[in-house]
């Protein structure tokens, strides 16, 4: 398994100085502070766990619907690959109206061969996101662990299982 080192804090563009980041506060494509993190959203990519997702097709339909870049902040392969997208504090796009207050982490799949909602984790997603999850967890002790469907108002099945599985981890 190939994992890419991602650098929690840093941002995808550097910000320069302060009056540059008080700048993409006001602008809103950052958040406050990190008290601002009040949930870490799970997402699958609602794709067949027998198909291909690869960072680039994701890349090309989020920019079809307008975004930037891919709307979460990291993505997770059926091999265990992560790739960061966004800076941690950088508003992402994949949960409205909670991405000013999210930090947005998608896994490849989430249907079945059938093309049926199913938790299709592997191994290696399962053993990645976790440890994701934990470093999170370090950073932003206040944000919540849930699965997207568990936001007040949504009417999807993503991401296709249970998130309790997270409300234990520990500080
Ligand atoms: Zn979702």
């Amino acid at each position: 398994m190939i994992t890419e080192s991602y650098p929690l804090m840093s941002g995808g563009e550097e910000v320069r100085n302060e009056r540059e980041l008080l700048r993409r506060v006001e602008d809103g494509t950052l958040m406050n502070g990190a008290d601002s993190v009040r949930f870490i959203v799970i997402h699958c990519s609602a794709t067949r766990c027998d198909r291909d997702y690869t960072v680039e097709q994701l890349m090309r339909d989020h920019k079809a619907r307008g975004f930037r870049t891919i709307g979460y902040h990291f993505y997770i392969r059926r091999d265990g690959t992560v790739t960061r997208h966004r800076g941690l504090l950088e508003v992402g796009a994949h949960c409205r109206p909670y991405n000013r207050c999210s930090i947005g982490i998608c896994y490849e799949g989430g249907l079945n061969e059938q093309g049926r909602p199913a938790d299709t984790r592997t191994a290696e997603q399962k053993m990645q996101l976790m440890e994701l999850l934990l470093k999170l967890r370090k950073l932003f002790p206040q944000a919540k662990i849930v699965g997207h469907r568990e936001l007040p108002g949504v009417k999807k099945e993503c991401p296709c299982f249970d998130c309790g599985e997270y409300g234990g981890i520990d500080n």
